[in-house]
């Protein structure tokens, strides 16, 4: 039996009729770029939200880039952002001109912590920027703590882009994923919980003007149509095959999700008292995009790892290094009190085999392996 990190056979085989089907009528009907599918995904993925607006672009990266831009976000902007997470989230804010700011996270959630996030607020003022907004990650499918980041960031007139590329449609308290923060987005890359065949992300806002610029922004700046031209843009839209591809996913994604909290239950139920499992608080649901365990050293972790891969199963760090110590971004400000969560979490964490088909078994299995090592 082999197992699959990420078994996207499984869900192909589940609706390749509906994808055939999709697809033929793409090529059929020839509208490859902004194609009738492009506006029903974008409809259906702001209804499956509660967000007013959502707009398609060509991946997530360009879609925190978008936001940046109908934000207006520019130089002397200190942008926060959490280190432990995928490098695409503090990218794109120098691409404006902006700095990056790096905060420490939670050492139960993974996400943001809003400790560490004043001390960088009053770190940023001391250096001369001025703090202009937030981008808390939903790491793993886990929605940051929401709550107090919106007071800090109502406090201090910030802005929040919520980094739900590896989030969409998690639940906080009565919200969705999507629908949080002035801006939120996504990716549609193929390993995220709602993946394409490709590239893919989008953008949701519920505010009128914002919509209105980033529908502009991903058009090269379009004013009335294309070639007028009233600011300047860039090119990033969804295919149309991609877009047709994701309504069929879509249409399973709410039974994609509950299979997925079985999944990470039974991973936990398995596992908790060995290492740390995902801690999930009230009144959130993840949609696990990762299901990650903290070991209590290197040394445990490697050797859960190595006795994974004796027996042929798949297992990932995500990330072997926190932002704030990459060779492109250590010269950006931190939280001076330091980012040691982040640098721990990078030493201890993996990620499992983690998909809505993995069965009983393939899990048992995996622990199985993991218990053999004496881990
Ligand atoms: C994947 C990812 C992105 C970028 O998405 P792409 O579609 O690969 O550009 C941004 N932020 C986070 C947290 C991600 O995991």
């Amino acid at each position: 039996m082999t197992i699959e990190f990420i078994d996207l056979k499984a869900q192909q085989a589940r609706i390749k009729d509906k994808l055939d089907v999709r697809i033929q009528a793409v090529l059929a009907g020839g509208a490859y770029i902004m194609g009738p599918e492009v506006r029903e995904l974008e409809g259906k993925l702001a209804e499956f939200c509660g967000a007013k607006h959502a707009l398609t672009c060509a991946n997530g990266t360009d879609a925190l880039h978008l936001a940046l831009m109908a934000l207006g976000a520019k130089a002397g902007d200190a942008i926060f952002c959490p280190s432990f997470t995928f490098a695409a989230t503090a990218e794109i804010v120098p691409h404006v001109g902006a700095t990056p700011v790096f905060v420490d996270v939670d050492g139960r959630t993974f996400n943001m912590c809003v400790k560490s996030l004043k001390r960088a607020i009053v770190h940023a003022k001391e250096l001369g920027l001025r703090p202009a907004g937030i981008i808390p990650v939903d790491l793993f499918g886990l929605p940051a703590d929401y709550e107090p980041i919106e007071t800090i960031a109502r406090e201090n007139g910030m802005w929040i882009i919520a980094d739900s590329a590896q989030g969409f449609g998690a639940t906080y308290k009565d919200r969705t994923t999507g629908s949080i923060g002035d801006i939120a987005t996504t990716s549609f890359f193929p390993a995220k919980p709602l993946g394409c065949y490709g590239d893919g992300g989008a953008v949701f806002t519920s505010n009128d003007e914002l919509a209105a610029l980033i529908g502009s922004f991903r058009v090269h700046g379009k004013g009335s149509d294309k070639y007028d031209n009233v600011r300047i843009g860039v090119n990033s839209r969804l295919d149309t095959l991609q877009a047709a591809i994701l309504l069929e996913k879509l249409a399973i994604y709410a039974d994609e999700l509950d299979a997925r909290q079985v999944v990470a239950r039974r991973y936990s139920a398995l596992l908790s008292g060995r290492f740390q499992v995902p801690y999930i608080p009230n009144e959130m649901r993840s949609v696990w995009a990762q299901y990650t365990l903290r070991a209590a050293s290197t040394e445990q972790r490697d050797a859960a790892m190595s006795a994974l891969k004796a027996q042929n199963i798949p297992s990932v760090v995500y990330y072997p290094m926190p932002l704030h110590q990459q060779g492109a971004y250590k010269n950006y400000p931190a939280d001076p009190a330091g980012l040691s969560t982040c640098t721990d979490l990078a030493k201890t964490v993996f990620s499992l085999p983690m998909h809505p088909y993995l069965t009983a078994e393939q899990q048992e299995l995996v622990c199985a392996a993991i218990a053999k090592a004496g881990c």
